[in-house]
């Protein structure tokens, strides 16, 4: 009877953290009209090859609320999917990334970043995404090549139907890259990879974290980077945080890498204004690195 425990476990913990629950009413007031408010921005964090050059950015949102402060995605997405309000949060994100990706595309130091939009489970099946996704791609005028869809394993089906199929290849045919994201993490790894044509897979923090002393997560690494290197895929590590990190992940064969060691998610004109992309580099990049021999 464990589920009977667990229910017991959450109500209870609605009763001992009134608090806990006002909070997440008084969030998902606020989430509404937040677009209109103009409360809402992308931060983008670099993404990096080997070389440290930077190839590409995550678009990450961010919630500032005028009472209520800073407000991070993991606090108010899962709100967000819950009551629905993250189907237009998500036409506003993608927008405004396509607008941002159009603009680094006209500019000779940007022209070949990619970037990577996070799409959740429920933003995916809403019957009108891939349509609106398209007509929002059009208007943009972005090359869809640089556009990279972040897709966690979350999605709630066993493994992705027909036509959740056809709707991504037909991405996939226009040059837009799918990424596993958080991978390791849930249980439909491998029917994901099977049916659907991704390009990357993104090593879950969780292992990064361990990956110096815990060689149970040197495991897991090593297992995905063949399973990928199989298929023909390509493995990028997010959470990279220390030299020694991004150092072991590199010669276990990882192809890109994410994380504080690199630059922290920035606003876009934090990014940009600093002129060409040696520059970017050396200024989202610490001072003192070096790619290890
Ligand atoms: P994610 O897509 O796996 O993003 C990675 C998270 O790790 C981000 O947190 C990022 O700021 C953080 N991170 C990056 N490098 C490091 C590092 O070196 N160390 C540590 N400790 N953390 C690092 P963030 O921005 O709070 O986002 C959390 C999650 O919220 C994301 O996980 C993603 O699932 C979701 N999310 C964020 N932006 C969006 C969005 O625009 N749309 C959707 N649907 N989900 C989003
Ligand atoms: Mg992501
Ligand atoms: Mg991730
Ligand atoms: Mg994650």
């Amino acid at each position: 009877a464990g589920w009977l425990f667990f229910l017991k476990d959450i109500t209870e913990s609605e009763a001992t953290h009134p608090a806990l629950c006002n909070r997440q009413r008084l969030l998902e007031q606020a989430l509404d009209g937040a677009i209109q408010r103009r409360e809402l921005a992308l931060h983008y964090q670099p993404i990096v090859d080997a070389n440290r050059a930077v190839l590409g950015m995550e678009a990450l949102v961010r919630w500032q609320h005028a009472g209520l402060g800073l407000i991070s995605p993991g606090d108010f997405m899962p709100i967000a999917e819950r009551n629905g309000k993250i189907v237009g949060i998500g036409q506003w994100i993608m927008q405004t990334a396509c607008a941002q990706l159009a603009a680094w595309q006209r500019a000779p130091h940007s022209r070949h970043w990619q970037l990577s939009v996070n799409i959740s489970a429920r933003e995916i099946y809403e019957p009108t995404f891939f349509e609106v996704l398209q007509d929002t791609i059009t208007a943009s005028g972005v090359d869809p090549a640089g556009l990279k869809l972040e897709l966690t394993e979350t999605l709630p089906l066993s493994s992705p139907d027909q036509v959740l199929q056809r709707q991504l290849r037909n991405l996939v045919d226009q040059g837009v890259q799918l990424v596993l994201d958080d991978y390791g993490t849930g249980c439909t790894s491998l029917n994901y990879v099977k049916h659907l044509p991704v390009s990357w897979l993104k090593i879950d923090r969780s292992f990064v974290d361990g990956v110096l002393d815990n060689s149970r997560d040197q495991k897991i690494i090593a297992a995905i980077l063949a399973l990928a290197d199989s298929l023909d895929i390509r493995v990028v590590a997010e959470g990279v945080e220390t030299l020694e990190q991004f150092d072991y992940l590199h010669r276990a064969g990882c192809h890109a890498f994410q994380g504080y060691l690199f630059g922290r998610p920035l606003p876009a004109d934090r990014l940009t204004d600093r002129g060409d992309a040696n520059q970017l580099a050396s200024s989202v990049l610490p001072g003192n690195y070096r790619v290890p021999a």
